[in-house]
């Protein structure tokens, strides 16, 4: 049917093998679908209709592939987000096959692996993201490229009927929808149900039986396409507050009574509710409203961007942001300074003695004090004041109990700074490990990692690539601090083997072994000539290599952290009846030196807070969350080895889509 002649009241119909013709009609109905051409002719004859027909804001894809074996037959699954910005529902189909659907929103575009037309790109990304279940990687990507994407609309109408030209609309004709709800066939046989029962209550008088239709039908429709599209929200924040407003209303309402509160509308339109009467009840309720602001602005500011009619402005965010936290860093430092210099006071220039500094640089004033012995060859008084130190730590379980938290902290901020040091793009502070670990020496760890690595990180930190070579060398570095530090604790602290470990912590020589990068030449990532067709190749591949060193140089951190963690926890379990009584021993009766230790863990673990914050807040607060359970420094190691595991999954991504494009190229 082509269009509607509405003065002879008949239709222009052009037959499949090219014929045409008129045909007249006593009541035409249009139940023809989105594009229908029936409402056409309402709309060219009636000033007054009101129609809209526009597409729900998204976008997908359909595949049709063998059961996987982790799903069971004739189950629908749902998989909200399954990768970012795609939601996804799997539907059951017959002879063993599930058609699965994945769409993104327009004002969140997928990633642009999933819009190649490269099937192993698509491949390659599904496999890296997708991890709800096993799919057949190949095919789902061939049936992928092989498709556009497809969109689905919606309408509205302000009637459905015309009397002047005897004929209705219904069904997607008259009120096509998003089939978020399932409610759209449904529906629309609803509609044919409601003109069966008018056409018997009026005996077929079609000027009563077409208005009754609209009457009756017209809130039925509109209220199925608002509830389709404004029930979700294009907000994933408001989204949220809907789900649990859901959970609340659905909870209480089945555990108070109906009469307390009212049932959640959402579930009550499967059970075979009015869908009119839900529209009222979601509009009572003010989640209609609301969404429908939110929605209605996201699209609106989506078309704005999309046209051009407004500029995207850069955020500043991401610059603030990162700048705070470089600040926060500064003062904690600087806080830490004074704190552990007040609270090692007593030990430093005990009361009424001679100052610590002043007996360890007088060898005549030593040798009278009966202070520990030192090792003069590995740096002078400086190794004697440490050793001084050290030996009150390790007569005390508190000693051990506050020295292992900041070593377990110690060892991911270990790798970060000597890491970050041979990132490509690095400037400035950040650059110079070795004298950041002198000045830690001299300052301790707690000082000069948050007021001077992460302010030299926010400025000079580098985008490139790190090599694996330094990534791996990273953490073998940790292993001398590591063992000393069990040699500290583990030996006789009278033994001459004691001493040698104080002045080795102590004195310069591990502050000095970031030296070593210098005679660590970073290798070539092997890429065969044939696979290295531009910069931006070798450049991304280059990141993936050393961002998975580097994740995995984060996890062996993270091992460690964690196995030092649950060791120290196990012995002070021995030496403390209670968690309140080590939490006194480590500060409120805590000696000189545990003090500073305990400052010294509290700093640290804010000065790794700090740098994770300054791009992602939401892992500052993963981490934070975890430490109880692993410990500070594993639960910030396994948070930045996530880091690097996504980056290189992003960067093997762009690697594969530019070596495939030049592949694809060559072939041409
Ligand atoms: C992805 C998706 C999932 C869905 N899931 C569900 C669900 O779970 N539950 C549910 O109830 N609904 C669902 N729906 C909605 C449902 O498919 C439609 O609401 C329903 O098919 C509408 O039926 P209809 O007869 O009004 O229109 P259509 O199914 O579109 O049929 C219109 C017919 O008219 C024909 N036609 C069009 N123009 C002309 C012309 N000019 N001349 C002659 N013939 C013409 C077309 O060829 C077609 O055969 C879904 C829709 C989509 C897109």
């Amino acid at each position: 049917m082509m269009f509607v002649d509405p003065d002879a009241r008949r239709i222009f119909v052009r037959r499949e093998e090219g014929a045409e013709r008129y045909l007249h009609y006593d009541l035409l109905i249009g139940a023809d679908g989105i594009r229908s051409a029936v409402r056409a002719g309402l709309v060219a004859n009636h000033r007054d209709f009101d129609c809209s027909v526009s597409d729900i804001f998204a976008r997908f894809k359909s595949v049709h592939i063998a059961l996987p074996p982790a799903l069971a037959a004739n189950t629908v699954v749902v998989m909200p987000q399954c990768m970012p910005g795609i939601n996804s529902i799997g539907l059951p189909e017959t002879g063993g096959k599930i058609n699965i659907s994945m769409g993104y929103l327009l004002s969140k575009p997928c990633d642009e692996a999933l819009r190649s037309t490269d099937a192993t790109i698509v491949a390659t990304f599904l496999q890296a993201r997708f991890k709800a279940f096993e799919l057949p990687w190949d095919e789902f990507a061939r049936q992928w490229v092989g498709q556009a994407w497809s969109q689905t609309g919606q309408v509205h109408c302000n009637f459905y009927h015309s009397s002047k030209l005897q004929l209705l609309i219904m069904g997607d004709a008259a009120h096509a929808t998003s089939p978020s709800i399932g409610m759209g066939m449904n529906t629309a046989l609803a509609d044919a149900a409601a003109l069966d029962e008018l056409l018997d209550a009026h005996a077929d008088a079609l000027d009563q039986v077409l208005p009754a239709f609209s009457e009756a039908r017209v809130k039925e429709g509109n209220a199925l396409t608002d509830i389709a599209y404004y029930a979700y929200p294009l907000s994933p924040a408001q989204g949220m507050r809907v789900i649990l407003s859901q959970l609340a209303r659905g909870f209480l309402s089945k555990h108070l009574g109906p009469s307390l509160v009212a049932p959640e509308p959402m579930n009550e339109i499967p059970l075979g509710a009015k869908l009119s009467d839900m529209y009222a009840e979601l509009t009572r309720i003010g989640r209609l409203p609301a969404v429908r602001a939110v929605n209605d602005a996201t699209r609106r500011h989506h078309f704005e961007l999309h046209t051009g009619m407004v500029k995207v402005r850069p955020s500043q965010l991401p610059a603030v942001l990162g700048a705070a936290c470089a600040l926060a860093g500064l003062a904690a430092g600087v806080a830490a300074l004074m704190a552990t210099q007040a609270v090692s006071k007593p030990l430093m220039e005990p009361p009424g003695d001679t100052p610590l500094l002043e007996v360890c640089s007088d060898p005549h004033k030593f040798a009278a004090s009966g202070l520990h012995a030192f090792e003069p060859m590995l740096g002078g008084s400086f190794v004697c004041l440490i050793t001084q130190f050290l030996h009150t730590l390790v007569l005390e379980p508190a000693g051990l109990l506050s020295w292992g938290l900041t070593i377990g902290l110690a060892i991911p901020t270990s790798v970060l700074w000597n890491a970050e040091a041979g990132r490509t793009g690095a400037s400035g502070l950040v650059r110079w490990p070795t004298l950041l670990g002198l000045l830690g020496q001299f300052f301790g760890i707690s000082v000069v990692f948050p007021a001077l690595w992460l302010p030299a990180a926010w400025y000079g930190k580098g985008d490139g690539a790190v090599s694996p070579a330094r990534a791996y060398a990273s953490i073998a570095l940790v292993a001398p601090f590591i063992s000393l530090t069990v040699a500290l604790f583990a030996l006789d602290p009278t033994s001459r083997a004691w001493t040698v470990c104080a002045g080795l912590l102590g004195g310069p020589a591990i502050a000095l072994l970031p030296l070593l990068f210098n005679i660590i030449s970073a290798p070539a990532v092997a890429v065969a000539f044939d696979e290295f067709p531009s910069a931006r190749a070798l450049v991304a591949k280059q990141a993936a290599a050393g961002a998975k060193a580097l994740g995995h140089a984060y996890a062996f951190a993270g091992v460690l952290a964690f196995t030092g963690y649950a060791t120290n926890c196990y012995l002070a379990s021995l030496s403390y009846a209670s968690l309140g009584a080590a939490r006194t021993a480590l500060w409120a009766e805590a000696t000189p030196a545990v003090a500073f230790m305990t400052i010294d863990t509290g700093v640290l673990f804010l000065g790794l807070l700090l740098h994770l914050a300054s791009t992602a807040p939401a892992e500052a607060v993963a981490a934070l969350a975890a430490s109880p359970l692993l410990g500070p420094g594993a639960a910030c190691a396994l948070l930045l080895h996530r880091r690097e595991t996504r980056q290189h999954a992003e960067a093997s991504t762009e690697a594969n889509k530019l070596v495939t494009a030049h592949a694809g190229k060559k072939q041409l």
